[in-house]
């Protein structure tokens, strides 16, 4: 991704394949083994979304129960809403920086960054709007002030990344075209779709970054949770499925935004899709299965994070 250092990227890929060459990843948990245990889904009839599986904050997946058999949604938080900003804003960048240049209105990425910068008010207005349509709720003065300035922030940060990724590809290659400009500077794909039904996932995926390393990257904006690394597993799964490649790595991109500094930091952690991962996974994917297929309330674990999105439900006793 634009933002991160290239070659540091390169030496943890360097560290990584040093542990799949030590380690190995089994054949049968490659995702082109849909059609035989352990990668087959009990059901291809009923998919799961990779977050809904993924997102374990209940051990004793009760969410999937009250998701899938209530048809419970849990209430839109502030969290949630900047999850869901922050991506668009990402993506817009992206879009928006591809679409301007391609244009051929500017000749530099310095020029560029005018342009885009100019669209500030409008793509973060976009973005938030976006968001509340999704979350099917209005936020409060306060908190919408708020997220107003972290896109802000991150969208400012992003244009003047690519803006100097484009820049520094273009003093290199003074002779190429837009198009091998843009191929340099900026990673080919962001939201990246995927069927993923062939494993038992939703038929529509989306993969936050997905790079010509065998890797892909999941954007995150809140907390580090020790069960990230599923969501990589499960698009790894669902593209090795449909495309008969391998993904071996993941990377997690935690985006912050302290908002006295205006400045977006991002922590990244790196792992091996490797054999636990995935072995996990599809447990986790069986168990849901199962939880949905009896229709039956697994029951709330010994302990309920406060942070479970389900918390106040589950809380009240109600269900
Ligand atoms: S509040 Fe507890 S039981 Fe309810 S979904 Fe969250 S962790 Fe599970």
């Amino acid at each position: 991704m634009f933002f991160l250092d290239r070659l540091d990227l390169d030496r943890r890929f360097r560290l990584l394949r040093k542990e799949i060459e030590a380690k190995g990843i089994s054949e049968e948990l490659r995702g082109w083994n849909f059609d035989s245990p352990p990668i087959e889904p009990l059901s291809r009839s009923i998919l799961f979304g990779v977050g809904e599986l993924a997102m374990r904050y209940c051990e004793s997946m009760r969410d999937i129960y009250l998701r899938r058999i209530l048809n419970i949604k849990p209430p839109p938080t502030i969290k949630m809403a900047r999850g869901i900003a922050l991506h668009s804003i990402s993506r817009e960048v992206l879009n928006a920086a591809k679409r301007s240049f391609f244009s051929g209105n500017y000749r530099s990425g310095s020029e560029l960054a005018e342009g885009l910068l100019s669209l500030t008010h409008g793509i973060v207005d976009k973005a938030i709007s976006e968001t509340e349509n999704v979350l099917s709720s209005k936020m409060g003065e306060v908190e919408e002030y708020q997220l107003k300035v972290e896109a802000t922030a991150l969208y400012r940060f992003l244009v003047i990344q690519a803006a100097a990724r484009i820049d520094q590809a273009i003093s290199k290659y003074p002779h190429s075209d837009a198009d091998s400009i843009i191929n340099v500077a900026l990673p080919p794909v962001v939201e990246r779709k995927v069927d993923g039904s062939l494993v038992g996932l939703s038929r529509e995926l989306s993969v936050d970054i997905y790079t010509p390393f065998n890797a892909l990257a999941d954007l995150k904006t809140g907390e580090v949770r020790e069960f990230h690394p599923y969501a990589a597993t499960g698009y790894a799964l669902a593209i090795e499925a449909e495309e008969g490649t391998p993904v071996d790595f993941g990377f997690i991109v935690y985006i912050q935004i302290l908002t006295h500094r205006l400045v977006p930091s991002f922590r990244l952690r790196y792992f091996v899709i490797g054999d636990e991962l995935r072995r996990e996974f599809l447990e986790l994917r069986d168990e849901a299965y199962e939880i949905v297929s009896i229709g039956k309330d697994p029951g709330r674990p010994p302990r309920c994070p406060s942070y479970c999105p389900y918390y106040t439900i589950c809380t009240r006793e109600k269900c």
